[in-house]
Formats: structure tokens, C-alpha cells, sequence
């Protein structure tokens, strides 16, 4: 199949290399025979809901966000009925932020947020830098874990009753003291967690591909052939073994 892929202000948002999660999508989509059309949504262009099967949004500086927000902010609608149409997406750091109602970013500035995640953000005066360590239950099946690295100003509070992407073993994660991590609607992903994200998480990238994959068909999500994931367990045990080494909580 064809996986039509969006891919929101790559010239803006790429922080840390962002851009490496849409290489693990394509290449864990192309080794069970499907293909990834990425194609690059930025300031002006349009967004067409029906014709995208999974949307993804890298992190970036308040600078660069702010360069952003406002087109962003247009695209909320058409972001929402994307999403309420069953598109996968994935959004990192400061594309997560954006996603919410509102980013208040370091100096004062408030940006305008395409409201699709049920939260908001204001920066803080300190940074929350480090290795972090998830447990998420997607589906409310077995618990899994997610590891990355976050570098954010921002303290996103999510909405009473929202759904986070996990909850935080290590790390600091949306706020440093709710305990959460990221936020979920549908098949939606919102975190920040970096480094890039897949790579050393394979189990997030075909929970991904498996929903575009849906979208695509119309289908339900697909069981993907399982892949030789031992270089990819590996960059997760090193990671989550830097996180753990930060202690308890922060
Ligand atoms: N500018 C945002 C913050 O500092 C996001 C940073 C990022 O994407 N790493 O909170």
C-alpha cells in the first residue's frame, strides 16, 4: 500500500534530527512491502484531511514556533477532521506544544495553538533537559515503555480527563510534577520526547504505521510482520538505562 505521509514545516521543525522518525516509518513500512509518499505541508499550503494517512510534526525553538503558530493555528480544523477521520499522527516538543490551545512561549509572547490536543503551555524559567523513561498503555493492553530525551522550557498541563501518552518512570515529562507524559486523541500522539523518537522505540513506529495503514485501506490496523529489532533494542536499553541512572521522578 501507499502510506500518504504529511509532514508539517520540515524547514522549521526539526530539532534534534526530528526527521529521523519519518525515516524509521519508511523504512519499517518498506520492509513489509509498503510505501511512504512524504510530502512537505508548510506556511501557506493546504491541508487536505481525507488525503493524508499520517501527519507529523517536529520540535523547534519559540523562534522558530512563532514563525509557525499562526498557519498552524489555521490548520486546526482541517487538522481535527483528519484525525477524527482516523489519520495517524505524531508530534514532538514544540509541534506538540503548538498542537494544544496556546503556547506562552519565554518572553511573554503568546502563540496561538491549533487546538486538536485537549491542553496548553506556558515556558517556565528553568529548562527540563535529560533522559526519560515512559510506561504507556496505548490500548489498554500489556504495559510498554518508551525512552527519549526531552529539552523543554515548556510546562504543558493537560486538560482534566485528557488522555496522556504515558506516565513518567524517569524524567520530568509534561510538567515535571503530574506525572505525565504527552497526550493522546485517536490515533494522535502528541510528546516530547526526542532523540529521535522511533528509532530506539520500533513498537510506536508500527503502532503508527499500522493505523495509517487502516486509514489507507479503510481497514482495521493490520498485525505487521515482526522485523529484526536487535540494533533497535539495544538503542532502547541504553537509553532507558541513561534514564534511569537520573533517579526517581523528578
Ligand atoms: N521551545 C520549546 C520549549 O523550550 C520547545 C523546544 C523543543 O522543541 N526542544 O519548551
Amino acid at each position: 500500500m501507499r502510506i500518504r505521509v504529511g509532514h508539517l514545516y520540515p524547514e522549521y521543525l526539526n530539532i534534534y534530527a526530528d526527521r529521523g522518525n519519518i525515516a524509521v516509518l519508511a523504512r519499517r513500512a518498506a520492509l513489509r512491502g509498503h510505501e511512504l509518499s512524504v510530502r512537505a505541508i508548510s506556511r501557506g499550503d493546504e491541508l487536505r484531511p481525507g488525503e493524508l494517512d499520517l501527519l507529523y510534526i517536529g520540535g523547534g525553538q519559540d523562534r522558530e514556533q512563532a514563525l509557525v503558530a499562526p498557519d498552524l493555528a489555521e490548520k486546526g480544523p482541517a487538522l481535527a477532521e483528519a484525525v477524527a477521520g482516523g489519520a495517524a499522527l505524531l508530534a514532538v516538543c514544540g509541534g506538540y506544544q503548538l498542537l494544544g490551545r496556546s503556547y506562552r512561549g519565554q518572553d511573554g509572547s503568546l502563540m496561538p495553538g491549533a487546538g486538536l490536543f485537549p491542553l496548553e503551555t506556558v515556558a517556565g524559567e528553568t529548562r527540563m533537559i535529560g533522559d526519560v523513561l515512559l510506561e504507556c498503555r496505548l490500548d489498554g493492553g500489556e504495559p510498554r515503555q518508551l525512552a527519549g530525551f526531552e529539552n523543554h522550557a515548556g510546562r504543558t498541563l493537560l486538560d482534566e480527563g485528557a488522555q496522556p501518552l504515558g506516565r513518567v518512570l524517569y524524567g520530568f515529562g509534561n510538567d515535571g510534577v503530574s506525572g505525565f507524559e504527552g497526550c493522546r486523541v485517536g490515533a494522535a500522539i502528541g510528546t516530547y520526547l526526542h532523540g529521535p523518537l522511533l528509532p530506539r522505540n520500533p513498537w510506536l513506529a508500527d503502532w503508527l504505521l499500522a493505523r495509517a495503514l487502516a486509514h489507507a485501506s479503510g481497514g482495521p490496523p493490520p498485525a505487521l510482520e515482526p522485523l529484526d529489532d536487535t540494533l533497535e533494542r539495544e538503542a532502547f536499553r541504553v537509553a532507558a538505562s541513561r534514564a534511569r541512572e537520573r533517579g526517581g521522578r523528578r
